[in-house]
């Protein structure tokens, strides 16, 4: 499987990162390997020295596809859940300033935990699904999935022009303003309406 992320996806996100607001959706990729499920933490790597999180939505894809229109996108996914784009922002930015591809920024093992995930079914409106993250119990980032830039359907017909999607595939669909960074000893708490989904210890 693979992991797909949008970036730049909530204008106020964009804003705070000095980021143009983007006309298309910008996507990267994360190895399986940057998983984190269950109860394990997180460790804090060592070529960073800031690493931030990102709270996220994230789709599961259901079904294999390429090429697919927007009207039949929400065909392909039938479980949410959330996760953490960690970014080891300080190398990101000596990427961006190089000119360099991201990946060590983004792609490092244990940079994406991912929750379990909830049917689609069981949101009252797609278009309006709350999350935050909170730092050692204090809120640090809120979202609403009615303030993404592109809906999940454009996400996902969008990046299947590039890139086929497989079962089991994850899509990380972009964080509100509010990234900030992490030390050894925090506790990450993302929760999805009023449902705590992840709690993860930075060791
Ligand atoms: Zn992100």
């Amino acid at each position: 499987m693979k992991i797909i992320c949008i970036g730049r996806n909530y204008i106020e996100h964009a804003h705070e990162l000095n980021n143009p607001v983007p006309s298309q959706p910008v996507f990267f990729m994360k190895p399986e390997t940057a998983l984190i499920r269950g109860r394990l933490p997180f460790f804090y790597p060592d070529f960073s020295r800031d690493v931030h999180y990102e709270v996220e939505l994230v789709l599961k894809i259901n079904k294999l596809g390429k090429h697919i229109q927007e009207k039949f996108a929400h065909t392909y996914y039938e479980h949410i859940g959330i996760g953490i784009d960690f970014t080891a922002r300080d190398v990101q930015t000596i990427c961006k300033q190089k000119g360099l591809p991201w990946e060590i920024a983004k792609a490092f093992d244990g940079s994406a935990p991912v929750s379990t995930f909830i049917h689609k079914e069981e949101f009252k409106d797609l278009y309006d699904i709350n999350f935050a993250l909170s730092k050692n119990d204090t809120v640090v980032q809120k979202g609403n999935s009615g303030m993404m830039i592109f809906n999940f359907e454009k996400i996902i017909s969008y990046v299947s022009q590039f890139v086929t999607l497989k079962i089991g595939d994850l899509i990380f669909t972009g964080t509100p303003a509010g990234v900030g960074p992490v030390v050894s000893g925090d506790t990450l708490k993302a929760t999805l309406e009023d449902q705590i989904m992840i709690h993860l210890p930075v060791k």
